[in-house]
């Protein structure tokens, strides 16, 4: 395992709600970063078929057009009604014909998926999301960092917080859905300390213990 000895990354990605959630992970660590969006980079296809292939491409992507470590995030929710689906398909889900995204669009999507599968008891709509960082340097070295969260697809969506998915996902032992949580709260982890809440809290409490700590 490689450590990671600067404090100026780039956070390899074009979301605005990873950009935040990685930029409020991360700033407890001293770290300056700028993003790919902010250094006009160019997003790279996502080719791969793995969230690890993914956030192997984006983080390189990154690491190489900056001549720095990058951090990237792959992610996705992951419906067991829907045999995993979207998956690592998840933003593709909500794409539009005039290439813009529509997050309201794709929760529809996955509940008409969902109605059609006969999946309308909380039981049966089991779904995690999944969360894979990679750091790579501009050597090509990689390291990758896993994170999943259980819980339970709800309709109709709540709360307006978060990005994305959020409104329709309900981690397992809560009564509210990311979308109604603070970031402080979806992330449930502050450094040192031993639990974390969200996929992407969870695969970064891996990457400090991995990279960061001695
Ligand atoms: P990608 O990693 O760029 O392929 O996109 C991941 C997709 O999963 C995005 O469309 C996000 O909206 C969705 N997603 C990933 N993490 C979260 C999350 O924490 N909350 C809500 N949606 C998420």
């Amino acid at each position: 395992m490689r450590k990671l000895d600067t404090k100026t990354i780039v956070v390899a990605s074009h979301n605005a709600g990873k950009i935040r959630e990685i930029q409020d992970l991360i700033g407890p660590f001293g770290f300056t970063a700028k993003s790919a969006a902010d250094l006009n980079f160019i997003e790279p296809d996502e080719t791969g078929t793995t969230f690890e292939e993914n956030a192997t491409i984006k983080a390189l992507a990154s690491a190489l057009a900056s001549g720095l470590p990058a951090l990237s995030d792959d992610s996705g929710l992951a419906v067991d009604a829907l045999g995993g689906d979207p998956g690592v398909y998840t933003a593709n889900w909500a794409e539009t014909p005039d290439g813009t995204r529509d997050f309201a669009m794709a929760m529809q999507k996955v509940e008409t998926a969902l109605e059609k599968a006969g999946a309308t008891s909380p039981e049966s709509r089991t779904a995690r999301f999944v969360s894979v960082l990679c750091l790579a340097w501009p050597d090509g070295h990689t390291e990758l960092f896993r994170g999943e969260v259980e819980g339970t697809v709800v309709w109709p969506p709540r709360g307006t917080q978060g990005f994305g998915y959020d409104p329709v996902f309900q981690p397992e032992g809560y009564d509210v859905t990311f979308g109604e949580m603070s970031a402080e709260q979806k992330h449930g982890w502050k450094p040192g300390e031993p639990q974390a809440l969200s996929h992407r809290a969870r695969a970064f409490k891996i990457f400090v213990e991995t990279c960061l700590e001695a």
